[in-house]
This record gives C-alpha cells, structure tokens and sequence, in this order.
C-alpha cells in the first residue's frame, strides 16, 4: 500500500516537473520572439524616416554597345547604339568621385514597394543585349569602381563559349558582333554577384518582314513559350527589346513571377507611379558625353 503510494507520488512529481519545464521554454520562446519583432520594427523606422534626403525617382542609366574610342569614330560615328568605352570610363569615375550608389534590380524592386529608401545619389546601370564588349571592356571598370550592374542578355543568342575578343580594327571593319556566352554568365555569377544578368528576350528581339516590331504579332501562348525558355536563368527582371511592350507580355511577365519590367521612350526617371511592369529607363546614346550624364544626374 505505502509502495503504491510513493509509485502515485513520484508520477506526479514527474508530470509536474515536465509540465514547469514546457511552461518555461514556452515563455522563453515568447521572449526571444517578442525581442525579434521589437527589433524589425525599429529598423523599418529607421529607414523609413525621411531627412528630406531621399529620393523620388531614380536614373536607369541603359548602355548598349560600347567600343574603344578611336573604333567608336572611325566605324560607328553616327550609330546611336554604339556609344565609347572611354567615356563610360570617365562617367564611371565621376559617379565614384561624387559619392554614388550603384543598386541592382532587386534593390530598385526594394525602393519601388516602398521597403526601402534611396538618397538622390543613387543610380542603376543597365546593359542592353549582351554585347561580348560589356564583359571584355565594361566589366573590369565596373569592378573597379566596386559598381553594381546589369547586364540584358537576349536567350538565343547565348552560345556556350564566347568569342575571343578581337581588339584589331579589321575585325569591327567587317562590323561583327558577338555575345556573351554561357561561360562568362557561369563566370560571374560566381566571381562577382554585383554584375547580375537579366532577360532581354529569349527570341523576340527583331523586326518581322514587314518592319514590325516581333512582340505585336505574338500570342499569349508564343509569349509564354519564350519567356519560359529562360526560365533555367532565374531571372526576375525583363527589359523589352527595343522598349516594346503591351499588354499580353505584362501579363505574362506578372504570371511567371517577374518583379519588375523596364521601357523606354520618351526617357526619363525611373518613378514609383510608373507601371510595375513598364518602369522607365534612360537611353545613354552612342554620342554621350559626361556632360549628358551630369544632366540627368542633376535633378
Ligand atoms: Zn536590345
């Protein structure tokens, strides 16, 4: 009878003690979370107050193909698409000295929603097309200048290996072009994250015969075909060949789970009423000069 007893006593002093030890987690869980929450709050705050510092709109400074100087006047003088390295060198150099902040797509995504702030000195730089001379010749500027960057690339025009770069005038006299390959995407994704690649297309970056635009002409279901045919790339951001959009490419954009969509024409900021799904952009044409960029800057 006494051993029942003790046996009964010592259950309960067992149920009790675990019951006193789940009661104690439970409340320290309660307070590690408490302290968490207390914490996020006071840094959205903290970003979040305006010092009349912060920025309305931001410059999407857009590049396309960039060539050394004297290739720039010699074949491509009057080529609004071609524009020279030297100069972006020097713009590069001057957003630097003056203190600019280079973001990358997400970053923007960031301020657009709102979760963040920018002050006025904040730029993003874009690259359309994939031309093999963003990597060869703008590539090791960027990184320089510790720049984020990125860089449009067009899906079918990705090869495996890209080209050699040919420095010689004879090679641009003959006016080829080459791309960025699989290798140099491989490269730096992983040798510096600040230079991102992003979708220009898989395959709908040319005129039809009759000189139409190739997106006017396309079906939801030719769309969804080739913006799944980058899905491999991850990517989350589109910049429409040649800035043309409409409503069905939004909309295809909006399924697959794009953040942001970025147009041209007419030029100008980048600005949290614009489309989320056609944000503007700055061309930089082929006969920019620092002058140029400073003008855009100054706002
Ligand atoms: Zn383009």
């Amino acid at each position: 009878m006494r051993r029942k007893k003790i046996f009964v006593l010592s259950i309960f002093i067992i149920m009790l003690s675990i019951s006193i030890m789940s009661f104690t987690n439970n409340s320290k869980n309660e307070t590690n979370l408490k302290f968490d929450y207390t914490n996020a709050t006071a840094n959205i705050k903290k970003v979040l107050i305006d010092d009349g510092t912060y920025t309305d709109r931001i410059p999407i400074l857009t590049f396309h193909r960039l060539v050394p100087n004297k290739i720039k006047n010699r074949y491509y003088k009057d080529n609004e698409w071609v524009g020279s390295i030297d100069t972006f060198e020097e713009m590069m150099e001057y957003l630097y000295d003056n203190g600019y902040k280079t973001i990358s797509t997400e970053e923007f995504y960031d301020w657009y929603t709102g979760k963040v702030e920018y002050d006025k000195k904040t730029v993003l730089i874009c690259f359309d097309d994939g031309f093999y001379e963003d990597y060869y010749l703008a590539y090791p500027i960027l990184k320089k200048y510790d720049f984020k960057a990125t860089s449009f690339v067009v899906g079918s025009r990705i090869e495996e290996t890209t080209h050699k770069y040919m420095s010689d005038k004879k090679s641009y006299k003959k006016n080829t072009t080459y791309y960025i390959g699989q290798d140099v995407i491989d490269e730096v994704r992983e040798e510096y994250p600040n230079y991102e690649f992003q979708s220009h297309s898989y395959n709908y970056h040319y005129y039809t015969k009759d000189g139409k635009h190739r997106i006017h002409s396309m079906s939801y279901e030719e769309l969804v075909d080739d913006v799944d045919s980058m899905a491999k790339y991850k990517f989350s951001a589109h910049a429409y060949p040649y800035g043309q959009y409409n409503e069905i490419i939004q909309k295809v954009l909006k399924e697959k789970g794009y953040l942001v969509a970025f147009r041209f024409g007419p030029s100008d900021y980048a600005k949290r009423d614009n489309d989320q799904y056609a944000i503007y952009r700055i061309k930089i044409n082929g006969d920019a000069t620092l002058k140029t960029l400073k003008k855009w800057l100054n706002y």
